[in-house]
Order: C-alpha cells, then sequence, then structure tokens
C-alpha cells in the first residue's frame, strides 16, 4: 500500500518535498520535474499480452480514473478552441468574461441546436448587431466584447455549418438565411445593404429579410443556375444554399492552396482580398476569422489539460481557477494559459473514425492472417509479438477491424536560440501498408515548454483513451454504408535512448543498469576529460521482461529506491496490450545511424584520435574527393557532403554513409581489420533492413552483431563500448518482434516533425498554430467530400491538383509505365535505336513515327534517362532489372504499335563481374560489382525496370559498383 501515496494526480509527493522544489525552482528559474508513480495497482499481472478476457482485470476504473482530468477540464477545451482556431494572440489576452462564455459558446457550436430551430425574434434581432460588425475585418471582433461573442455562435450555426436543419425550415427561419448569411462573405449581402445598414428595429430587420428572400439571379454563380429543379417550397433554400455550398468550395479551395504552400494567415488574407477584388464582389470572406468560421467543424476536437509549474502533474479546476492538488497552487486559467502551463490532447477516436470514413485509407487496411511462422517478415503485421496480440483479439470480421498502433515521442527544437520544444507524442497506425502509414501520421498529444514533459502527467490521456477504446472500441460507418467497430491496440513505442527510459521510468544509459533490454550493469571507465558508463560484450547476459519490470517497480516504490534500474511503474504498464520491455523498440536510426554510424566516423577522423592505429583523418581530403565523385540517383535527398561538414549531416545523410558510401571510399584508407570490422556491422543491417527479411537471416545478421560487438572493445577499447554499440545486440530481437527495422523506426515520425515545425508561422502561440493546421489538414479530406459533392469538375480538378502531387504533365500512359518529358512531336527512329527494338520487337517497321521521351515513371518511381542530363551531380538512369542484370537507360522511346503504345529504355547492359572487397568476409548482400557497359544498343520494355540504383565509379576501386537499396520504404522520390 506505500506505493498507493504515489499516485499520479492525487497525493503525489509529499508537501515538503514539493515545497523543496518549488523553492529550488524559484532558484533556478527552472521548474523542477517530479519523478511521478502512477499507480501500481495494475502493474501484478503478467500475462498482461493476452488483451483479451484479462483485460478488466488489469485496469480497475478507479485507478484509471485517478489519472483522468477532470471532466471540468476536458469540457472546458472546445470552447477556447472555438475561440482560438488561430494562433492568434488574442488567446492570451481574453479576460474572464470571455473565458465564462465559453461553455455557451459550445453548446451551440458543435451540434446544431435544436433552440434554433425555435427561431426566436431575440435570436434573429442578433443577426444585423453582427452583421454590422461583419463584412469588414472590425476590430471590436478581436476586442471580443461579449455582448458580441455570445452572438456569434448562433450566427455561426446557421451560416458556414453545412447543417441540413436548414432545409428542413420553415419560411420565416429560411427569410433569415440571406441575413445571417451577410454577416459572413454571401453576394446577396449587397442588395440588402442599404437596408441592413441601420436596421434599428425588428420590422425593420423583417423588411430586410423579405427583400433578401429572392436573391437575384446574377448573384447565383452559373454554374449552378441550373440546379433549381427542387419542388417550389424549397426553391429558395436550394438557390441560397447552392450559393452558400459554391463560396464553401472556392474557400476549401483557397484553404487547400494555404496548406500547400504554407501560407501565413497574413498571406491567406491577402489571397481572400485579391480574390474578391477580381470578382468584383465579396465573394468569399474577407478575414481570415470569418474565412476559418467555414472550417470551425474540423477544429473543435481538441483539449486543453493544464499542468502544475512546480509539480508537474494535472491541476484541477475550480470555477475559473486552477488549483493544484499537491502544492495549493492556483491561478486564474487564463493566465495559466498565458503561462503556457498546458498541452494540448487530440483524442485517438475521432482521428481513426475520419481514417476508417476515407475510402482510399479504409481499403487498404491489412486484415493480418496468422501466416506460417517461417515465411519472411514483410512488415510489422509479420512480428512475432504482433501475431501473438493479435492471436488474443476477436476475431476479425468485415464489422469488426481491429487497429493497432506504434506510437512515438520525441523532443524538437522549436528555435535556433531558445530552449523551446515541442514534444509531439505521435501515432501510426500497424494495419495501413508502410507507404500510407507515413503519409498518415496523427498526433495524440502535443507539448510546448523549455523543459522535457513528465511523461507520466503528459501519456495520461493518452493511456486512459486507449484502455477505452482497447475495452470498448469505437464505431464508423465506411463509405460503402458498412456499420462497424474497431478496437485500438498500442503495441509499439518508438523513442530515442532519452525518451524510452523516460516513458519506461527507468534510468538512462548512463546510470546503473541502464539499458532498457538487459540486466547488465555496466562500468564507469575514463574516457577524454571525464568518465562515461560502458557495456563490455557480455556473452550470458540476463533479458529484461516485463512480469519482472513491474516487480522491480513495485519494489522500487516500496523501498523507495531504484532496483536494477527500474525507478518506479510506468505509465505504459497500464496498457495491458503494450509489453514495457519488448514494446519499447530500440529504434536503429538513433542507435545505428545518429550513434554507432556516427561515433565510429568521428573516431576515425577526430583529431584527438591521432595517436591511434584508426585514424584516418590525414586523408579526409582523399576521402572527400571520392564522396563527391559520387552521383546518387534522384531518390536521394542530398549529394554527399563532405567529412568536414559531418557535424551537419542529417540521418538521411548517415544512412547513406553507412550503408553505400563508406566500405567503397575507406577501402585502402582505414586499416583493413577495421574495415571487416565495420563491414560485419554494415551487413547486419543491411539484411534487417530488406524489404522482407528470413528468419534465418535475422540469426545471421545476430551473430554478426554479436561479433561486432565482442570486437569492439579489442578494435577500439573499453571505453568506446557505447550504449549504442551494446544496443545492436537487441536488434534482431526486434525485428522478430516487429518486422524489418524499418517498419518500426523514427524515420516515419521523425519527417512528420518536420512537417509540424513547418506549421509554425511566428513566436506567439506555437502549439495552437501547429494545432489548428494539423486539424485543418487531417480533416480536409473528408470535409472535402462532403463540400465538393455538387461542384463544378473544375472546382473539383482544380481541388485534387492542390492536394496530390502531379509529375503527370504530357505524360503518356503506356500499360504501367508512364513517359515523361523530351519532345511530343513524332519522328522517324534513329537507325541504332531501330536495329536495338527490331530486336525486341520484330514487327517494328522501318518507317515507324515514335516519340523520344526523357524519364519514366515505372512501379511508382520516376526513372531518368542519360539523355536528361539535368543535374551532373545525380545519376538516376542506371537501374535493375526483373532478371536482375543491371543496365543504364540511354533514353525512352514510346511507340505506336497495333497493340497499343509501348516504352521501350533503349541503353546498355552492365557485364557482371565478381568482385569482394575483402578475401575473408563477403561484400553486404546489397553491392553488386560490375564491369563495363556491353557495346552495342539494346532494347527492353520500360515496364521490367524494377528499380533505381546507385552507380559508383571510383578511382580506387578495379571494378565498378551498383549498390541496390535495401528497400522501397525509406527513400522516396
Ligand atoms: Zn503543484
Ligand atoms: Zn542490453
Amino acid at each position: 500500500m506505500e506505493y498507493r501515496k504515489y499516485l499520479t494526480t492525487g497525493a503525489a509527493v509529499p508537501a515538503r518535498t514539493a515545497r523543496r522544489w518549488k523553492r529550488s525552482a524559484a532558484c533556478s528559474g527552472s521548474p523542477r520535474r517530479k519523478k511521478v508513480c502512477v499507480s501500481a495497482v495494475t502493474l501484478s499481472d503478467p500475462a498482461r499480452m493476452s488483451c483479451g478476457p484479462a483485460l478488466d482485470s488489469h485496469h480497475p476504473g478507479p485507478a484509471l480514473d485517478s489519472l483522468n482530468p477532470d471532466p471540468a477540464l476536458v469540457s472546458f477545451g472546445p470552447a477556447l478552441n472555438s475561440h482560438g482556431p488561430d494562433p492568434d494572440p488574442a488567446l492570451d489576452r481574453h479576460d474572464p468574461a470571455l473565458v465564462s462564455c465559453g461553455p455557451a459558446l459550445n453548446s451551440h457550436g458543435p451540434d446544431p441546436d435544436p433552440a434554433l430551430d425555435r427561431h426566436d425574434p431575440a435570436l434573429v434581432s442578433c443577426g444585423p448587431a453582427l452583421n454590422s460588425h461583419g463584412p469588414d475585418p472590425d476590430p471590436a471582433l478581436d476586442r471580443h466584447d461579449p455582448a458580441l461573442v455570445s452572438c456569434g455562435p448562433a450566427l455561426n450555426s446557421h451560416g458556414p455549418d453545412p447543417d441540413p436543419a436548414l432545409d428542413r425550415h420553415d419560411p420565416a427561419l429560411v427569410s433569415c438565411g440571406p441575413a445571417l448569411n451577410s454577416h459572413g462573405p454571401d453576394p446577396t449581402r449587397v442588395p440588402c445593404d442599404p437596408a441592413l445598414v441601420s436596421p434599428d428595429t425588428d420590422s425593420a430587420l423583417i423588411s430586410t429579410i423579405s427583400v433578401c428572400e429572392e436573391p437575384p439571379l446574377s448573384f447565383i454563380p452559373p454554374v449552378h443556375q441550373t440546379s433549381t429543379n427542387t419542388s417550389c417550397a424549397y426553391g429558395q433554400v436550394r438557390q441560397t444554399a447552392t450559393v452558400e455550398d459554391t463560396r464553401k468550395q472556392h474557400e476549401l479551395l483557397l484553404l487547400a492552396l494555404k496548406l500547400k504552400h504554407g501560407l501565413t494567415d497574413e498571406a491567406l488574407e491577402d489571397t481572400l482580398k485579391v480574390v474578391n477584388v477580381i470578382s468584383q464582389r465579396h465573394y468569399v470572406s474577407s478575414t481570415k476569422h470569418h474565412f476559418y468560421k467555414t472550417f470551425d467543424d474540423l477544429k473543435r476536437n481538441i483539449q486543453f489539460h493544464y499542468i502544475c509549474e512546480g509539480c508537474t502533474i494535472s491541476v484541477n479546476i475550480e470555477g475559473e481557477k486552477v488549483v493544484c492538488p499537491n502544492c495549493q497552487y492556483s491561478c486564474r486559467i487564463a493566465d495559466h494559459m498565458k503561462q503556457g502551463h498546458f498541452f494540448i490532447v487530440f483524442p485517438l477516436e475521432s482521428q481513426l473514425r475520419n481514417m476508417m470514413e476515407q475510402e482510399e485509407l479504409f481499403s487498404q487496411l491489412t486484415r493480418p492472417n496468422s501466416a506460417a511462422h517461417s515465411s519472411p517478415l514483410t512488415d510489422i503485421t509479420d512480428g512475432e509479438l504482433y501475431k501473438r496480440v493479435n492471436r488474443n483479439i476477436e476475431g476479425q470480421s468485415e464489422h469488426h477491424v481491429n487497429l493497432t498502433l506504434t506510437f512515438s515521442c520525441d523532443g524538437v527544437p522549436v528555435f535556433k536560440k531558445s530552449s523551446y520544444s515541442i514534444w509531439p507524442l505521435l501515432y501510426t497506425v500497424n494495419e495501413l501498408p508502410p507507404d500510407l502509414r507515413a503519409k498518415q501520421v496523427m498526433l495524440a498529444a502535443l507539448w510546448f515548454g523549455p523543459s522535457k514533459p513528465n511523461c507520466n502527467t503528459y501519456l495520461s490521456p493518452f493511456v486512459k483513451e486507449c484502455n477505452q477504446l482497447l475495452t470498448h472500441g469505437f464505431e464508423w460507418i465506411s463509405v460503402n454504408g458498412i456499420h462497424g467497430r474497431s478496437k485500438v491496440f498500442p503495441l509499439v513505442a518508438v523513442c530515442d535512448s532519452v525518451a524510452r527510459p523516460m516513458i519506461q521510468n527507468f534510468k538512462q544509459f548512463n546510470g546503473e543498469f541502464g539499458c532498457s533490454y538487459c540486466l547488465q550493469k555496466g562500468t564507469v571507465v575514463e574516457k577524454g576529460q571525464g568518465h562515461v558508463r560502458v557495456y563490455p560484450f557480455e556473452s550470458d547476459t540476463e533479458s529484461r521482461n516485463h512480469g519482472s519490470s513491474l516487480d522491480f517497480a513495485r519494489e522500487a516504490i516500496e523501498n523507495r529506491t531504484t532496483v536494477k534500474g527500474v525507478k518506479g511503474p510506468s505509465i505504459l504498464s497500464l496498457i495491458p496490450s503494450v509489453d514495457l520491455i519488448q514494446g519499447c523498440v530500440p529504434d536503429y536510426m538513433h542507435a545505428c545511424l545518429l550513434g554507432v554510424a556516427r561515433s565510429m566516423t568521428y573516431m576515425w577522423v577526430g583529431s584527438d584520435n591521432h595517436e591511434n592505429p584508426w585514424y584516418v583523418g590525414r586523408c579526409i581530403q582523399v576521402i572527400d574527393q571520392k564522396l563527391h565523385l559520387i552521383q546518387p540517383p534522384s531518390c536521394v535527398s542530398r549529394v554527399p557532403r563532405s567529412l568536414r561538414e559531418r557535424n551537419y549531416w542529417k540521418a538521411h545523410e548517415w544512412y547513406m554513409w553507412l550503408f553505400y558510401y563508406s566500405i567503397p571510399v575507406l577501402k585502402g584508407i582505414l586499416p583493413e581489420c577495421y574495415l571487416i570490422h565495420w563491414t560485419r556491422f554494415v551487413k547486419a543491417l543491411a539484411l534487417l533492413l530488406t524489404e522482407s527479411v528470413t528468419l534465418q537471416q535475422i540469426q545471421e545478421a545476430d551473430i554478426m552483431l554479436r561479433r561486432f560487438v565482442m570486437e569492439m572493445g579489442d578494435l577500439y577499447g573499453i571505453q568506446n563500448m557505447s550504449y549504442n554499440v551494446h544496443l545492436s545486440l537487441h536488434l534482431a530481437q526486434s525485428v522478430r518482434n516487429w518486422g524489418p527495422l524499418w517498419a518500426h523506426s523514427a524515420f516515419t515520425f521523425e519527417s512528420y516533425n518536420h512537417s509540424l515545425l513547418k506549421m509554425i508561422k511566428s513566436t506567439q502561440g506555437v502549439p495552437l498554430q501547429i494545432a489548428k493546421t494539423f486539424q485543418l489538414q487531417k480533416g480536409l479530406p473528408l470535409y472535402a467530400k462532403k463540400t465538393l459533392s455538387n461542384a463544378s469538375s473544375e472546382c473539383i480538378s482544380a481541388f485534387e491538383d492542390l492536394v496530390r502531387p502531379t509529375h503527370t504533365q504530357s505524360a503518356i500512359r503506356c500499360k504501367e509505365v508512364i513517359a515523361l518529358g523530351g519532345r511530343h512531336e513524332k519522328v522517324r527512329l534513329e537507325q541504332d535505336d531501330y536495329l536495338a527494338l527490331h530486336n525486341v520487337a520484330n514487327h517494328i517497321e522501318r518507317e515507324l513515327l515514335v516519340s523520344y521521351r526523357d524519364r519514366a515513371v515505372i512501379n511508382g518511381e520516376v526513372t531518368h534517362s542519360k539523355r536528361h542530363s539535368r543535374e551532373r551531380k545525380r545519376n538516376s538512369h542506371v537501374v535493375v532489372l526483373t532478371d536482375n542484370s543491371i543496365f543504364s537507360v540511354d533514353k525512352f522511346v514510346v511507340a505506336d504499335l497495333v497493340s497499343g503504345e509501348h516504352c521501350y529504355a533503349i541503353g546498355h547492359y552492365f557485364e557482371t563481374k565478381r568482385h569482394s572487397f575483402f578475401a575473408s568476409l563477403s561484400n553486404p548482400h546489397h553491392f553488386v560489382a560490375v564491369g563495363k557497359k556491353l557495346g552495342h544498343l539494346t532494347a527492353v520494355p520500360a515496364a521490367v525496370i524494377q528499380r533505381k540504383c546507385l552507380f559508383m565509379n571510383l578511382p580506387n576501386l578495379k571494378v565498378n559498383y551498383v549498390f541496390m537499396f535495401l528497400n522501397r520504404n525509406e527513400l522516396t522520390n
């Protein structure tokens, strides 16, 4: 019972301790993070992976509830949201009157309030009042007069909401439509103006309304003039709604434009003005406030959670104040908000439902089958632990689709010269195929501040909702009308070695027993000026497991100490589907690319190692010269940079260095024993990163990695046996559990973090800016589907152009191949090309007219020909064909034959060679040695091109090398 005292929010910390922290926070000027422990009530069952019936016994309601934010807190969220959908500093200026009007707003907002249908005069009379504020970007709006604000939603729910209720309205209500609309951008505003400008009485209003009842046809966009064939009674409604529809459609285009190009709100407002000038009327909203009102529906679903600055735990809401249950701190909500002591939660349910309701995503969800154990692992769904969890949950059907999640939490610095970071809690749905998964990263929560979040506080809303969705699921209706339910099982947490122990509530790697996966204690040795903890190779270290970790956590709380590196219970252990050890994967991007590859490269060239046998810093110029000769294909984001710029290399550059450049470049420079040792590491990782990996290959990789770690100490000394090197020992197991390394790496999340950073346009209200743009982006597809249902084809194709990447201008579709670029006109075949083509298609005639093209899209990847030599530092024309031969494409030819248009690649085969870098060790499997190009010009159907490769011709190598890309999921073009 001792640890009960240490539950999250309640009596978490002894008041004495809290006071001490408060004092120290006051002295240091920075909030001290509290080591909060969560309920251990649920920690007892070691069999938690069997998520079926055991679930309930894991998380008794009250325990979970103790983690929850106060309901009052949650309900406050949307209210605030409807005030501040934009990163408006106005939020910070809110006075209490405004804040208190929040809930009122909220109750009008999301649901079509039946009260509206009663439509009493009082409500109607709000119209003109607002109206006079309406069309101009009146600063009065920003001052937030309570009276004004309280009118707002009433109007709003009439105006931009696609409320079907409008159609049911009786004539009295209908007639109010235009008046209300005139608040916004509706063109019908114009004829109403004279009367509307000063409507002092209700009768003036009514006469105004009657004028507006019949909007002149000239104000209805021509496209929709034909759409008035509904029954007479609803004729007027249809017309009004249609004008409104068109405005919404055009504003949707503008929103897509803004999101595509990351326009600031100022740029948006300028665009709105220009559009209105061009259309010669107030055609779209003239201010961002009105513009965003249209999209209010997309932005409602967020919650604000407030935290105590000193104790870092959730505070209670009491009236208009927040009160810390632990240290008695109390503050007005608005002031607390202004100080930034809050985080934003984006409920999973609405995001996941949104996904299920999008046909293109829903249809792609895999229904995992329990395939034979020995088949190769092609994705996370083939992993042993994935299958084990999947076996234990209810059977799948058309109406019951279980979803599992991979989530990630990492700090991202926001500004160059400040310690402020965002800590987005991101997640993906494992049942989506890898390419879609990367595009459908979702945001569960967002922390912004100068310090790291307290994980137990920050993750608690996520954990709570996950448990809700895991037990009860959520309902959805697919596009084709299927009513279904999904339960949600979080499985994998992807974090770096700093964040991982935070969510596990373990010690970090520099402490005793700092490994997340085994019970190696590590030793402290001298290195440079100081000391480091190292992990020398041990062949028989005991592994951690979920059950024993819970025991350690309990012991740690009871004895108020750390037990085998476990500081206390982790909030993740409250989710029954999460394995605290195997579920928190060692992410290879951080451990191997930014870890081992970087630190070993620094050792080789860092001048403080100049006395060591592995030091090659004197040859750095030669290395750089070789690097500059490498011409990667266009799918590689950067051409190689000098090793002197290694401080600025990104994870992708370390990736290219590790797998492709390092071995050929260092051959003949780095002493052979060191290069062979390094090659073992490269070979093993390359196996674990293939598109599909067999259990035998995992075993092979595991053996090589163990040897790599074992030899590390002998070759580089014990002081270089860093934790990242040690982590290599745990990689193979993570592949057995969850599929190839790319399926659960941080790359997906890392690149989404960049997208989040791009959403920040100013230093004010950073989390709110991100929240707004994120919601608009995610809500866009479904909103567009609704809004564009009766749009013109021009409008729809304009929208599609804005949201889809296009490389199809002037493309010719030839079966699965799309040819691009080059001259469009047909010309006679050149003599050599004719001979080459005649060999593959002997019915081709000498007189045939063809078009020569530069590029072709094959298997979704753009392949270039040698003719397309725009970029001198790139070589995108060497490809591997489906029969594994290597081919260099000189040009693409599109020929119109009897059987349709065919696209051929004309070029040269490469002669294949046998060449090994080392006598004692075979090359990594993705290295292919090739000789010269074979002399005669050859043609092959473009469809047999499998992939682009990286071609390397270095002076120190007797042969050329072609490198196959390890998988399709980590490099995109
Ligand atoms: Zn407190
Ligand atoms: Zn370990």
